[in-house]
């Protein structure tokens, strides 16, 4: 049967940088082993050796047969000293396992679809995301496969490209495209809930056009510019504690730059407050990310392709839509502390925050559930009070 397959330019340009690699992901994390990649490799008459001490049998199912064992500095063994894998200069890359072939890239299945991404954890796809031409250009292929795969709800591809459409519309600031996603959000949860026909999206998508056109989106962000830096401080205190709870090894020392950045923004009494933050974004984020004014948009392009927006785990339309708020909350804060730390910020100091901050979140269980519970402790669960979590950004 035939099918699509998407793939974005940043996907089809993207090749790994090795031993140039900032936070190589040959360190610090459990790197699995397939059970084909294990056998061949201690088959291998150059590998063999090491192989016996750099390879762990764990046995948990054919994908997971063994796993890499790290050296003190966590590094997966087979890693030479200029940091280059002995596996792919030994042997090619058909004897890398599974794991190691394929990270940083990514797919998923929409109704028998298929659509190439790549994860954030990994420095040079960020480099790709964040800043290279052309990277959201689409090459659509077509592809034959026979496996069958549920169809992707009307309500969902409709609230998907509505959103694309909103947040990429001409001449509109990003956090106008954000509110008029916030609203549509409001009437997917109705319609995926079985209480409104799917047509109510394109009503409301009609209607936030129009509402964008003659200001009205404008008047109800502005109207929704509370001071809310208790809240602000708390959301972000959670979150940051809870990702310094089990952190993993990997780039660990480049977390800690951001923890250090935080800390150095505390008063006499060791307090941190939202208004330093905050102060630290307009004065010394702002100026620097001036060279950069496509930074947030292209990082929410990738997400809502990335994640499948707004079908996000278990989580409905508005829970996603905060969810990706709060995402861009804590990127914001990161680079507010790093801009004050470094007085400015370098391409290399953005794609560290962005990259760091989702190697960290894509290895938290249940990062979306605990998030969704923080932010109605934090009383960011209507539309009204999320949308403050950008009422500082400009
Ligand atoms: S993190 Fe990315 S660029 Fe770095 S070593 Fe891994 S795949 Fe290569």
């Amino acid at each position: 049967m035939k099918h699509l397959l998407v793939r974005p330019q940043f996907v089809s340009h993207f090749s790994c940088i090795g031993g140039e690699c900032e936070d190589s992901c040959c360190y610090g994390w459990n790197i699995h082993i397939d059970k084909q990649s294990y056998k061949k490799t201690l088959a291998h008459s150059e590998l063999k050796e090491l192989a016996k001490t750099a390879l762990k049998k764990v046995k948990k199912s054919d994908g997971v047969w063994a796993q890499a064992v790290l050296g003190d500095n966590g590094a997966c063994g087979f890693l030479d000293a200029n940091n280059l894998c002995q596996i792919h200069a030994k042997a090619g890359e058909s004897l890398l396992s599974d794991t190691c072939k394929t990270y940083p890239r990514m797919a998923h299945m929409r109704g028998g679809d298929r659509y190439e991404s790549l994860s954030l954890s990994c420095p040079e796809a960020a480099r790709h995301i964040l800043f290279k031409d052309d990277a959201f250009r689409l090459e659509r292929l077509t592809i034959n496969h026979h496996r069958s795969f549920k169809a992707t709800p009307l309500w969902a591809q409709k609230a998907y490209d509505y959103s694309i459409q909103l947040l990429l519309k001409p001449e509109q600031p990003l956090e106008h495209g954000l509110t008029a996603i916030g609203i549509l959000m409001k009437t997917a949860d109705k319609v995926a809930a079985g209480e409104l026909d799917s047509s109510a999206l394109d009503n409301m998508f009609q209607q936030l056009l129009t509402l964008s056109d003659n200001g009205q989106l404008k008047q109800h962000f502005d109207g929704f510019n509370q001071d809310t830096d208790i809240h602000q401080m708390h959301a972000f205190t959670s979150i940051q504690l809870w990702l310094n709870t089990n952190k993993v090894r990997r780039g660990r020392s480049r977390f800690e730059q951001i923890n250090q950045a935080i800390c150095a923004l505390a008063d006499d009494k060791q307090n941190i407050s939202m208004a330093s933050i905050n102060q630290a974004w307009k004065e010394s984020a702002l100026p620097a990310l001036l060279g950069h004014p496509q930074l947030f948009s292209r990082y929410l392009c990738y997400y809502l392709y990335h994640m499948q927006f707004p079908q996000v785990d278990a989580l409905s339309p508005s829970e996603a839509f905060r969810v990706m708020l709060l995402d861009l909350f804590m990127l914001r804060c990161y680079l507010a502390v790093i801009a004050a730390s470094k007085q400015g910020l370098s391409e290399h100091d953005i794609i560290m925050c962005f990259q760091v901050y989702h190697t960290n979140r894509q290895h938290k269980a249940n990062y979306s559930q605990y998030v969704t519970e923080i932010l109605a402790q934090a009383k960011f669960d209507e539309l009204a009070a999320i949308l403050t979590l950008l009422s500082k950004a400009n």
